[in-house]
């Protein structure tokens, strides 16, 4: 029997553990021997690499996060240490990884392959979905989710208190999550770095709707705007005259019970991950474009600049205009 193995590097998502459930009973059903890598590249180094078995992704297709752990390693980094990697895999046997996680991971991952000929298939896993080359990153659907009941629970008291909210979402340099949830919450105001803006712009109709009866407001803001959210609460104070408060979201928008979409496309994306190694696909990322899947070079994914949807853009600017 061949041997494969699963390794999740970077940021966890939900949706990682329905894939390593579905990973280890897919490859027995292509008589491959499963094994898990523990805790990222850095258990590659420090040789946490086990066998796996139905056993071990019992009760996990429910729960965030992932069962094996996940890592940033700098060691990685380092020729050495991926030397040290490459001997712990040929001490057990493998040759073949699916690697979950982000861009970075893959741009590591090529480096290991080129070197040692560790063959690869990355799952674009990051609930920022700015990876380039797919429209669609695993535990993005659970985190718009999460995000979405947080925005419910917030407009309850937003309303009750006749208050603006101002809640941030995370991203880094990608304003996804804060404009689809912004799009799907009807937020009021939703400012992403992708798009410039001036908020002055917006004082004389969001004064007008108060007049008119508004006694609340949502604002849905990216982490990565040049601005902090307090200062957008300030201007709500001062320049509208509403009083307001911040609801940073945070780390919470990474965990949480897996949306069936995630819980399936993690099921599409393995597949197809142990389709593609068994199929010569020695070094690939899957990516997911309107409905279909593709296998991409880390070329297309790892080294393009991702951008942001211009229809979902275009759906902001109609908030924006009103
Ligand atoms: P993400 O995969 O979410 O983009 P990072 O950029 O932090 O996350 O990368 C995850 C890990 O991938 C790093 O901690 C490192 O171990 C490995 N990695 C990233 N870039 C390289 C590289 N150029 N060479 C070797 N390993 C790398």
């Amino acid at each position: 029997m061949k041997n494969i193995a699963i390794v999740c590097s970077g940021g966890d998502v939900s949706g990682m553990n329905p894939a390593i459930k579905h990973f280890v009973e897919y490859a027995l059903k292509n008589s491959l021997t499963p094994y898990f890598v523990y805790d990222g590249y850095e258990g590659l180094i420090d040789n946490k690499i086990k066998k796996a078995s139905y056993c071990d992704v019992a009760s996990i297709i429910n729960k965030g996060g992932t069962k094996i752990g996940s890592s940033r390693s700098k060691r990685f980094m380092q020729k050495e240490y991926r030397a040290l990697a490459k001997q712990n895999l040929d001490a057990v046997g493998i040759d073949m990884l699916i690697v979950l996680g982000g861009d970075g991971s893959f741009r590591g991952m090529d480096i290991f392959y080129k070197e040692h000929g560790i063959k690869f298939c990355g799952i674009p896993s990051t609930i920022d979905n700015d990876i380039a080359g797919t429209s669609y990153c695993l535990g993005v659907d659970t985190s718009l989710n999460v995000i979405k009941n947080a925005i419910d629970a917030i407009r309850d008291t937003a309303s009750s208190f006749k208050r603006a909210f101002v809640i941030e979402t995370m991203g880094r340099e990608c304003g996804y999550l804060a404009l689809v949830s912004a799009l799907t919450s009807g937020a009021e105001l939703c400012l992403i770095p992708e798009m410039s803006y001036d908020l002055q712009a917006y004082e004389e109709s969001f004064k007008k709707q108060i007049e008119e009866g508004r006694e609340y407001f949502l604002a849905i803001v990216a982490e990565g705007i040049k601005e902090d959210s307090h200062s957008i609460a300030e201007w709500f104070e001062k320049s509208i005259g509403i009083e307001s408060r911040v609801s940073v979201l945070g780390y919470i928008q990474r965990g949480g019970n897996p949306t069936v979409y995630d819980r399936l496309m993690a099921y599409k994306f393995i597949s197809r991950a142990i389709d593609g190694l068994l199929d010569n696909r020695d070094e690939s990322v899957i990516c997911f474009n309107d409905g279909g899947f593709s296998y991409k070079s880390i070329h297309e994914v790892a080294e393009q600049k991702y951008t942001l949807d211009k229809a979902l853009l275009n759906h902001l600017k109609d908030i924006r205009d009103v």
